[in-house]
C-alpha cells in the first residue's frame, strides 16, 4: 500500500496518523509539524491541551529516550500534572504508588510524586526528583 501523500511512492509505515497511513518520512514530517504548531500555542502558565498531551505520549513512545525510571505513553498523556513549559522543554509531575503491592506500610498505600524533565533538543525524558505526596496532589 502506498503512502497517503499524493505522488509519494513509498510503502506505508505501520503506524497511522489521523486515520491514514504514510511512509516513515511523511509520518515523521506530519508528527513534527503537529508538535511544533501545538508547542508554540501552549501558553507558559497554562496546562497543555489534550491534543498536545496526546502528542507527548506518542513522542515518548516513538522518539524520546526515558532515563532514570519508567514512564508510559498513557501516564504522560493521562496522569501528568504541574506542567511547566520552558524554552527548550518542559517538566511535569506524576503520582506513583510504589507500595501498592506491599503490606508492610502502616499507612496503607504509600504515594510519592515524581518530577520529570523533557529536553526536546536531546529527545530525553529524565526522572529528576521524587518528593512525598501531599493532599494537594492528584492521587
Ligand atoms: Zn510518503
Amino acid at each position: 500500500m502506498p503512502c497517503s501523500i499524493a505522488d509519494c511512492k513509498e510503502a506505508v509505515y505501520p503506524r497511522y496518523w489521523q486515520g491514514k497511513y504514510y511512509c516513515i518520512t511523511h509520518y515523521n514530517e506530519l508528527m513534527s509539524n503537529a508538535f511544533e504548531k501545538e508547542w508554540s500555542c501552549w501558553e507558559e502558565n497554562m496546562p497543555p491541551s489534550p491534543w498536545l498531551r496526546s502528542l507527548f505520549g506518542r513522542f515518548l513512545e516513538e522518539k524520546w529516550s526515558v532515563r532514570n525510571g519508567l514512564l508510559s505513553k498513557a501516564r504522560i498523556r493521562d496522569r501528568a500534572f504541574n506542567f511547566l513549559k520552558g524554552g527548550t522543554g518542559f517538566t511535569f509531575e506524576i503520582t506513583r504508588h510504589p507500595g501498592a503491592f506491599m503490606d508492610w506500610s502502616p499507612y496503607g498505600i504509600s504515594r510519592i510524586v515524581q518530577k520529570w524533565e523533557v529536553s526536546l533538543k536531546d529527545a530525553i525524558v529524565e526522572l529528576i526528583e521524587e518528593r512525598p505526596w501531599t493532599t494537594d496532589d492528584p492521587d
